[in-house]
């Protein structure tokens, strides 16, 4: 039986967050759109972003030279070449966007490590960057409507063949309501010192926790290999 990583993107693979890095991209040439605190959603926003980074002259290959420089979390290819040479299926679901992830991947030569990207839908046209929402959904009030990562999960997992079990990485705020729906024989790895890290102390420490699944913080992707391969049959 197979078993499935699940991963969140920003700040979890790469060390930096890719929606800022074009924000402070775009803050070079032109200051960017506000965001709005009202805002639920945030592809609207980077809608926005987007627009104003056309009309700052901001072209695709800045944006993507842009995103191809963010570095990765140390031993994270370490960490996804050892999942793939020992059959994992490793899933990247996060609210960044296809065209940021792929090119990323793609760069690092992470591609092959990847059984599928959910992510928000993105494409060039005439050298603008448009953004779609993943999903539109009302079900879970926790989450924004383009993005709960608890039911994208679930959509992946109805598609695949039972799991022996999954593990989850994260950092954000969003990564808390998946990890609330994991069950006790599963993993959560939060990174140490980010929101879903103080999410998951908090819950663990209160009467009655939201969270079954076992849970090891991290600093960086070496702790999650050595919990994962304790053989140490380790591809670097
Ligand atoms: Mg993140
Ligand atoms: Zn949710």
């Amino acid at each position: 039986m197979v078993s499935l990583a699940v991963f969140d993107f920003d700040r979890t693979i790469v060390d930096d967050d890719s929606d800022a890095t074009i924000i402070n991209r775009l803050r070079e040439k032109q200051p960017p759109p506000e965001w709005e605190s009202t805002n639920h959603d945030w592809t609207p926003y980077m809608s926005d972003v987007f627009q104003h980074a056309y009309s700052a002259g901001l072209s695709e290959e800045d944006i993507l030279s842009a995103i191809g420089s963010m570095r990765e979390c140390p031993g994270v290819s370490s960490l996804l070449k050892s999942l793939a040479a020992s059959g994992w299926d490793v899933l990247l679901l996060t609210d960044a966007n296809t065209v940021f992830v792929n090119h990323w991947l793609k760069v690092h030569g992470l591609e092959d490590t990847v059984t599928q990207v959910m992510t928000n839908r993105a494409f060039w046209n005439n050298g603008r960057l448009y953004i779609e929402p993943l999903m539109k959904q009302t079900a879970c009030s926790r989450c924004p409507t383009n993005l709960c990562k608890s039911i994208a999960l679930a959509q992946f997992i109805a598609q695949r063949p039972a799991y022996k079990t999954v593990v989850y990485t994260g950092d954000g705020r969003n990564d808390f309501c998946p990890a609330t729906n994991l069950p006790p024989h599963a993993t959560v790895f939060p990174r140490r010192g980010y929101p879903l890290d103080d999410l998951v102390k908090k819950t663990l420490s209160s009467p009655a926790p939201l969270i079954q699944a076992k849970v090891v913080p991290w600093d960086d992707c070496y702790a999650i290999i050595k919990e994962l391969f304790p053989e140490n049959n380790v591809i670097s």
